[in-house]
């Protein structure tokens, strides 16, 4: 516990510069990392400088400008490879998030390999989008999709988990961290649990892969997506995942330049992974803004992270529990930095805005989660969701705020 308590978040919030501006008069108190997480100076900065002086496009010219930015870009990959602790950098695909890296997979190797009579199966709090991509394989295969439930406390239910696995399990597609609840999903034991009918894993690791140090060797799974705008790096640019073999048989998904390696009108060849899967000019900048954030976290260190996002949501969870006419909801026994609540009486949307006008960001609704709202028989919930750069101090604006929306719907 000595790197909590060391934990220097008064010095790392400086490194963000819209930490330090207002809202509405108040010191904004950013509480919506779930949806994005905001951007550190050496990130804007690289950005900045790929522009200013060693932007052009990258592995097509002989020239110094685009051999400087190629470089940078596969740099990225090598530092996401790191990140992922992948066993090899063609394994990174670069995608525009999660979204994209999920479709991805359904597209190529679902298309290849899932028949009618298979089955995909997935959680009951999945994001929507770990869910629409697999509904559309299964319209398009006659494959059915399978959901593994969970307890009222939004935790899966471990032996009904291993009741829906079968040979007939082509894939268990799953979320590492719940957006909605804050759930960690026991990941390796799944995967094992997966292997063992013969299935692959993919997983969805938008809310685990800022929060945590993912080592996508000890989990043992088969793909891995995460987004590159909430691990505190730009928008529109994400990773993919995949073991070399896998990903080296699927098919391509959209063609175009760079995922050749020879054109005729007769007939085309592709090329090798990872640009095989990168057809057309990628996103340059971005992806060498995302190297610079995601080394940022590295350099903190994701245990040191983890840790301090682990007290501080012991803190938050805690003062809110003690409000008279709210409920948490997500309160399983595993989880990361979100509280998703709801207050007696008051609409969500209506506390969000009253709470936004006291400087505190929060989501408010779905959290494109409709199934996981459906559950538990709610129009939407409050999310609070934490990064490393929020502090207790925040917990308590937070708190405070609150209590200013409940006297005000009194
Ligand atoms: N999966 C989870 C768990 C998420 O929270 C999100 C975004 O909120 C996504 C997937 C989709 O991420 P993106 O919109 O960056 O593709």
């Amino acid at each position: 516990m000595n790197h909590v308590k060391t934990f220097e978040v008064e010095a790392l919030r400086k490194d963000f510069p819209i930490l330090a501006r207002t809202v509405h008069g108040k010191p904004l108190v950013y509480l919506d990392n779930g949806a994005s997480a905001q951007k550190p100076r050496c990130m804007i900065d690289a950005i900045r400088h790929v522009y200013e002086q060693e932007y052009a496009n990258v592995h097509r010219a002989a020239h110094e400008l685009s051999a400087a930015c190629t470089d940078k870009f596969e740099a990225a990959r090598r530092t996401v490879q790191r990140f992922l602790n992948a066993p090899e950098d063609r394994e990174v695909i670069f995608v525009r998030g999660t979204t994209e890296a999920i479709n991805l997979v359904a597209q190529t190797w679902g298309r290849a390999n899932v028949k009618a009579g298979d089955e995909i199966l997935i959680t009951a709090m999945e994001h929507h989008s770990n869910i629409v991509p697999w509904q559309m394989l299964c319209e398009a295969s006659g494959a059915r999709l399978v959901v593994a439930p969970m307890d009222d406390t939004g935790t899966l239910m471990l032996p009904e988990f291993e009741k829906r696995l079968s040979p007939r399990t082509k894939l268990l597609a799953c979320v590492h961290v719940s957006n909605a609840l804050g759930t960690v999903n026991p990941i390796e034991w799944m995967a094992q649990k997966a292997h063992a009918v013969g299935a692959l894993v993919m997983v969805d690791g938008a809310q685990a892969a800022p929060h945590q140090r993912i080592d996508v060797q000890k989990l043992g799974v088969d793909f891995y997506a995460f987004s590159g705008h909430k691990a505190f790096g730009p928008t529109g640019i994400g990773a993919l995942w995949g073991r070399a073999e896998l990903l080296e048989a699927m098919p391509p998904w959209q063609g175009g330049g760079e995922m050749i390696k020879s054109v005729k009108f007769e007939q085309t060849t592709y090329n090798v992974i990872p640009h095989k899967f990168e057809a057309g000019t990628p996103n340059i900048a971005d992806t060498i803004g995302l190297g610079a954030s995601l080394e940022y976290l590295m350099g903190i260190g994701l245990d040191a992270i983890e840790a301090y996002e682990h007290e501080l949501l012991a803190y938050a969870t805690a003062k809110l529990g003690e409000i008279p006419g709210l409920r948490i909801v997500g309160t399983s026994q595993n989880k990361a930095g979100v509280i998703s609540f709801v207050l007696d009486g008051i609409h969500s949307a209506d506390a969000g805005m009253i709470l936004d006008e006291q400087g505190i960001a929060v989501r408010v609704g779905q959290h494109c989660a409709e199934p996981v709202m459906d559950f538990f028989k709610l129009h939407g919930t409050i999310r609070a969701s934490f990064a490393f750069y929020n502090t207790m101090h925040e917990a308590d604006a937070l708190a405070a705020g609150i209590r200013k929306v409940q006297e005000l719907f009194k």
